[in-house]
């Protein structure tokens, strides 16, 4: 059974934490646009301090370089599993484009999971993270300013797949074994 899951939710929402659970537990292989970011950040490349101008001030790197990105991984990380989507996609655009290149593919998205987090949370959360995670935008302003792209270019998403019927509601607070329960019931839902 192939299991495509796209993880979704503002930042600090704990899409990073439970899509390592999942991964585990399906045998996904997961794909997190963040992490492919800073590791292309840290080879101090041109294309690294181009991306760096962006996420250091809490901007979106444009749709084009993490689409063609995410493309080119998705050709190197085979997985006959399926695939855990973190952090993609974060614009309407990058939810169509997704589609194409999985249809491109042969494969589709089978649920798409957002983690609901109030924002003093979040906020609370991130600032929390940002004492031993060296994140360049883990600080109040950049923080601040996340939420607000967040708000104006991220959330539509959820329309988007709502629209398709794909998208799934789940409280992200509580412990960490309670959210991924109610994640894995959703998940069970769709298998
Ligand atoms: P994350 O680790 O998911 O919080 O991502 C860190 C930063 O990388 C974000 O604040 C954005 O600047 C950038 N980023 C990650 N994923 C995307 C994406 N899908 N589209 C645009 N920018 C992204």
């Amino acid at each position: 059974m192939v299991l495509n899951v796209i993880i979704f939710g503002a930042p600090g929402s704990g899409k990073g934490t439970q899509s390592v659970y999942i991964a585990e537990k399906y045998g996904l292989e997961h794909l997190s646009t963040g992490d492919l970011l800073r590791a292309e950040q840290k080879t101090q490349s041109e294309l690294g301090r181009l991306i760096s101008s962006y996420t250091d001030q809490g901007n979106l790197v444009p749709d084009e370089l993490i689409i063609d990105m995410l493309a080119k991984v998705l050709d190197t990380k085979k997985n006959e599993n399926g695939y855990i989507f973190d952090g993609f996609p974060r614009t309407t655009a990058q939810a169509e484009a997704l589609k194409e290149m999985l249809a491109e593919r042969g494969i589709k998205v089978s649920i798409m999971i957002d983690l609901e987090v109030a924002e003093e949370e979040l906020i609370d959360r991130l600032l929390k993270r940002g004492i031993t995670s060296g994140r360049s935008d883990d600080n109040y302003e950049t923080i601040q300013k996340r939420i607000q792209v967040y708000h104006t270019k991220t959330a539509p998403v959820l329309d988007y797949y709502k629209k398709e019927g794909l998208a799934t509601e789940i409280k992200g607070t509580g412990s960490l074994q309670e959210i991924f329960n109610r994640i894995t019931a959703a998940i069970e839902l769709v298998q």
